[in-house]
């Protein structure tokens, strides 16, 4: 089960990869949080992720594919994957293509999470994440800033500052909203709205699943 999940930043791609990624079994691809990580780190490509992040630009394609190749040859995709933030450009999405071809596995499902900018401008106000496992919260639910999953102490994202998430909405606009058509074209493409809460969704792409 190879999917991708699209969406602006901030739609739900993060929440919603975890879930589908624990019900099917399959490992959650966010590379985002693997250039998170490298930054942590303190890496070379770490260091060059973050000059383009933190002006919420993209990070170019060559080092995206290079990360991505490393990460399909991790052996814990053979039942499949959920790439959460990738693809982001329409040469990314035929890297993908590529690799899959190769391997003889279609790409059975491009999730695509409608969400309005207005709302997602909000949603990045409140958002808080953990540091060490990449959980992401809404303050406005939650009663202590500390993550379900791990114990640790919620922070800020550097780049949900909002003239930063307004950059990385026309950056999506730009180079991201192309895919919905290239994926639209290949008929695999599974619009689900975003704006609603996220168990009606979830019901909403399972349906879309199972078929
Ligand atoms: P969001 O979906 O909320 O924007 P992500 O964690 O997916 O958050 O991405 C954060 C930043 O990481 C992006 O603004 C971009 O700079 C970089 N990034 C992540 N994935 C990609 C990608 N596939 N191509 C280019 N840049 C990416
Ligand atoms: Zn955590």
């Amino acid at each position: 089960m190879n999917l991708v999940m699209l969406g602006a930043p901030g739609a739900g791609k993060g929440t919603h990869g975890n879930l589908i990624s624990k019900k099917l079994g399959i490992p959650k691809i966010s590379t985002g949080d693997v250039f998170r990580h490298h930054i942590e780190e303190g890496t070379e490509l770490g260091l060059k992720a973050k000059e383009y992040m933190d002006k919420g630009l993209l990070v170019p394609d060559d080092i995206v594919m290079d990360i991505v190749d490393w990460r399909l040859n991790h052996g814990d995709c053979h039942k499949g994957f959920i790439f959460d933030g990738f693809p982001r450009t329409i040469a990314q999405a035929e890297h993908l293509d590529k690799i899959l071809a190769e391997k003889g596995e279609p790409l059975v499902r491009a999730i695509n999470l409608e969400v309005d900018d207005d709302v997602i401008i909000d949603r990045m106000k409140n958002r808080r994440v953990c540091p060490k496992c990449g959980a992401t919260y809404n303050i406005l639910h939650i009663e202590e800033e500390i993550c379900d999953e791990c114990g640790t102490a919620l922070i800020i994202r550097e780049d949900d500052e909002e003239h930063t998430v307004r950059k990385r909405i026309v950056e999506y606009h730009k180079k991201s909203q192309p895919l919905i058509d290239y994926y639209e074209e290949q008929g695999i493409l599974f619009r689900v709205k975003g704006n609603e809460g996220i168990t009606h969704a979830q019901e909403e792409i399972f349906k879309d699943l199972e078929k």
